[in-house]
């Protein structure tokens, strides 16, 4: 359905409010004016930028900052990305991340819960949609997750 980027990067961020409050997370909302409505499967993008900012939030240190933001990257593509100054994850492990079920080190992980099914799902569900998700990380420094996504507006469907 036709959505508004930056309507639905905030309502991600609402989602959140109890959680990013008890954990004095900031959240920054960026959206690129020019990017106004998009094409897109709302409930599946939903359920990508449920995950990215839950994990942003799991893995990072109370006080902490996240950044979500979307800007074209060209005239055809859309970019989102969820960034957050939080653990990171080590490089030996960054190769594995979008499999199912792979988590980093048990130990860490345990206390969160989840099953390491979400980064999977997404991207089967970016992928489905004609894009492409990477993950980049530095271990106890941060971590960025950018999705694209075809930019199809309104007079190109007219
Ligand atoms: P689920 O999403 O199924 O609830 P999960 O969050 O553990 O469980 P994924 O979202 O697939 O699973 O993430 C896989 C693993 O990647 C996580 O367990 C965590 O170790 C690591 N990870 C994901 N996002 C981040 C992040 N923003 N910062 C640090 N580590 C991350
Ligand atoms: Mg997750």
């Amino acid at each position: 359905s036709w959505t508004s980027v930056g309507e639905m990067l905030d309502e991600v961020a609402d989602r959140f409010s109890f959680q990013l409050q008890q954990r004095r997370i900031d959240i920054a909302i960026e959206v690129a004016d020019e990017i106004g409505e998009v094409l897109l499967d709302r409930d599946k993008i939903d359920q990508v930028l449920d995950n990215l900012v839950s994990n942003a939030i799991k893995y990072t240190g109370d006080g902490g900052q996240i950044t979500v933001s979307a800007r074209l990257s060209d005239s055809e593509t859309v970019e989102v990305a969820v960034k957050d100054n939080g653990i990171g994850i080590p490089k030996k492990d960054l190769d594995r991340i979008f499999e199912r079920f792979y988590r980093v080190d048990k130990a860490r992980s345990r206390n969160m819960g989840g099953t390491g099914l979400g980064l999977s799902i997404a991207r089967e569900i970016i992928k489905a949609h004609g894009g492409a998700i990477v993950l980049e990380s530095e271990y106890n420094h941060g971590t960025k997750v950018t999705f694209t996504l075809p930019y199809v507006r309104e007079e190109e469907t007219a």
